[in-house]
């Protein structure tokens, strides 16, 4: 392949919680392929996201023996969305794709996206998938309503089944840093920014060792994140049922007047109030509870906390300037 006139340099981003089985294979790979698509140059750059296995021991010795490696290593487990927001931060390429290291993103398609994106008007080649053998019945049946109510709730744009899995242009990588808020979600944020993204769809092979690092409880975590940082419908609503709830009270108070005016014996129906109190009362808990959740967002944001605190890079863990 011989696309580039000037050399391109792609860095490839990876962020790694415990991956010490999948990151030697991964690396195999990407490095052959890079050497398939020279003159073009690359840089790989691993986040490090606090694992507790030897996967910081393996990134040191690969940026030991090569010199396109380059690792951050996180203080803590700081999430996956901090990891591509490092990554992307502290990337070079002229084109910066991001990559699970666990090979369900194949890095044998890298050529063709980067052929895509060289040849067409497009700013990034994105991924979708088409099925997902290594998903659970519950995880597919739960990500198929998700990306359902997205769609109604939010203006912002989400493709059903869209990867991580993606190479962008540099203006698109600035555009995406740009981005500084605390409660990441990039998926949205990609919708958010706009460009033009050509989807291919692919079968997402399975993890090719290992475990998946997302727990039914941190999916679900992710998924109200992508739903408070894109939506306010769910306050809209709560706005709107409170309102219904009102005209129906006022109504209904009107009724009872009349009624106890005419036919006296006001006692009558005490149970039927007695259910309507707690469901009122359980109905106003859970939109405070709504409010509560965007009310933490705010405050999470107003705290101008990191994103990520960086430990050591493979330049060491000296005078490293925390680019968060
Ligand atoms: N990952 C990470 N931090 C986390 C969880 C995951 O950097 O807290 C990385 C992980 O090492 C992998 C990618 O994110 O490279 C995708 O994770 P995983 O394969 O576990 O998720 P799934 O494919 O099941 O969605
Ligand atoms: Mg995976």
């Amino acid at each position: 392949m011989n696309l580039a006139k000037k050399k391109d340099l792609i860095s490839i981003i990876v962020p790694c919680y415990n991956e010490e089985e999948t990151i030697p294979i991964f690396y195999n790979e990407i490095n052959k392929i890079s050497k398939e698509m020279k003159p073009v140059n690359f840089e790989f750059l691993f986040i490090n996201d606090g694992s507790k296995d030897n996967t910081l021991s393996i990134l040191k010795h690969l940026a030991h023996t090569d010199k396109r490696v380059r690792f951050i290593s996180f203080s803590r487990n700081f999430g996956k969305e901090a990891g591509i927001y490092a990554g992307l931060k502290n990337s070079r390429g002229d084109y910066v794709a991001i990559m699970d290291v666990d090979m369900q993103d194949p890095p044998a398609m890298i050529p063709k996206m980067y052929q895509d994106i060289k040849e067409t008007k497009y700013d990034c080649i994105a991924l979708y998938t088409k099925s997902h053998a290594d998903y659970s019945f519950v995880r597919k049946k739960f990500t198929q309503w998700w990306y359902k109510l997205i769609k109604t709730l939010s203006k912002t744009k989400q493709m059903p089944g869209a990867r991580d899995f993606r190479l962008m242009t540099r203006q698109m990588v600035e555009a995406i840093t740009s981005l500084s808020e605390y409660n990441r979600y990039t998926k949205g944020m990609f919708g958010f920014i706009g460009f033009e993204t050509k989807w291919i769809a692919y079968d997402t092979p399975n993890r090719i060792k290992g475990k998946s690092k997302f727990s039914l409880r941190k999916l679900i975590k992710y998924a109200m994140e992508g739903i408070i940082a894109f939506s306010t419908t769910p306050l809209i609503i709560a706005a709107y049922i409170g309102l219904f709830f009102c005209l129906v009270a006022f109504l209904a108070i009107i009724i009872i007047i009349t009624k106890t005016l005419i036919w006296g014996d006001p006692v009558t129906g005490w149970p039927s109030l007695a259910c309507l109190i707690v469901f009122i009362g359980g109905l106003q808990l859970f939109f405070f509870g709504i409010m509560g959740i965007y009310l933490s967002k705010i405050y999470l944001e107003v705290k101008h906390r990191p994103i990520y605190i960086t430990k050591e890079t493979e330049k060491g863990s000296e005078n490293y300037e925390n680019k968060c």
